[in-house]
């Protein structure tokens, strides 16, 4: 499970904003999950939990957004839904690329002064 780092990655960047901005709560955090991802947001929600406990992100809530998976053919450009082949649907092409769907950063944080 590589979601402990993932999640006190989360709250460094969280209370460093919240402190920053002269915050005393961490209300909201806005996470972008690509679909091809593998962390869980479960497991994130549970670490997260655990870690910000006794902090000024304690009791904040976890907003993931959940960003599709696309690929692009290097061939023809064509982008689409990753399919079982990992072919392209438009040329047959096999060279193709991830575009989407890899994301895992904090989009927004909402925080209460
Ligand atoms: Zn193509």
């Amino acid at each position: 499970m590589h979601e402990l780092p993932v999640t006190q990655s989360i709250l460094q960047i969280a209370l460093k904003h919240a402190n920053e901005a002269g915050a005393t709560r961490v209300e909201d955090i806005h996470i972008v999950m690509g679909e091809l991802s593998s962390s869980v947001d479960d497991s994130v929600q549970f670490y997260w939990d655990i870690i910000a406990k006794d902090t000024l992100a304690e009791g904040a809530t976890l907003h993931f957004r959940r960003v599709p998976a696309e690929m692009q053919c290097q061939a023809c450009s064509e982008k689409f839904r990753p399919n079982d082949e990992y072919l392209c649907p438009k040329c047959g092409g096999a060279q193709v690329k991830i575009v989407a769907g890899e994301e895992f950063y904090v989009e927004a944080i909402d925080v209460d002064k």
